[in-house]
């Protein structure tokens, strides 16, 4: 099958800092593709270069052919790539409802922010029937009016994940899903996250220490060390390889 994102030669710098040194990847429409690596790898900075957050000075990035490497950052949720971030990026003072909502603003105009000046219309109706479905989907319909800020942290995850469906993307980011999850709640998020996967055929990146959580979730892995690729294939084999358990070793859970 045809890749939908073709990455070549990726490099970004922060100063004498190279967070990712000539990454090639490409992924298949509707895979679900693990990435591993310590702290530092440049895991999450290969999301901010795709989401065009940062850089690249080097290289190109596509999306079913259309070059995204200089696109602007809105313009790239357009194209339908949407993130989660690692330390949870919620509107704490809008409602758990109203955040989900403002991941839909690509699909119209007038949308979420009209809705919040007071023009409410059949399309507030519709992005909040849409939201109140996730939110249903996602074991969160008791909180669509609470604030977001005060929601306990393992419910910002899913309320995250679930913004970030809102736009209907073609490709979803998602940035240490699990990490500060109870034990007990790592599992339930595998389930939903594969369900999803399953269900709407949407092609999902997850970056993960929780070895198990990648395991079950994804059947190819690419391991980033020092911003370089140093494995990507089969789950098994790159849990295995030498290369990957010296640079995770006691990063990985
Ligand atoms: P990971 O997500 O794998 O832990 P990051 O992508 O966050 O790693 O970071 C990769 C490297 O890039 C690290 O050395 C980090 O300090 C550096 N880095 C990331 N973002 C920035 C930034 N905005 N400014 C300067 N350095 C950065
Ligand atoms: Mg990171």
């Amino acid at each position: 099958m045809a890749a939908l994102l073709e990455v070549g030669g990726l490099t970004v710098r922060f100063g004498g800092v190279a967070a990712l040194s000539g990454i090639d990847l490409a992924v298949r429409e509707g895979e679900l593709l693990g990435v591993i690596g310590p702290n530092g790898a440049g895991k999450s900075t290969l999301f901010d270069c795709l989401t065009r957050r940062c850089g690249p000075q080097e290289g190109s990035m596509r999306l079913a052919g259309e070059d995204l490497t200089r696109l602007p950052a809105h313009l790239v949720a357009d194209r339908g790539i949407a993130r989660t971030f690692q330390n949870t990026a919620l509107f704490p003072g809008l409602s758990v409802r109203e955040n989900v909502m403002t991941g839909a603003h690509r699909h119209g105009r007038a949308g979420f922010w009209a809705a919040a000046l007071g023009r409410a219309t059949a399309e507030e109706r519709r992005l909040r029937a849409g939201a109140d479905a996730l939110l249903d989907r996602f074991g969160l319909a008791d909180y669509a009016d609470h604030p977001a800020g005060g929601l306990p942290y393992g419910l910002t995850k899913w309320a995250e994940i679930a913004r970030a469906l809102a736009s209907e993307p073609r490709l979803l980011l998602l940035d240490e899903p699990a990490s500060g999850l109870a034990p007990g709640e790592v599992p339930a998020l595998a389930h939903l996250i594969s369900q999803i996967h399953r269900e709407r055929g949407v092609t999902i990146i997850v970056v993960e220490h929780h070895m198990d959580f990648v395991l079950a979730l994804c059947r190819r892995i690419v391991c980033l060390e020092r911003g370089r690729k140093i494995a990507d294939g089969p789950a098994g084999a790159v849990r295995q390889d030498p290369a990957v358990t010296a640079a995770c070793m006691g990063v990985i859970r």
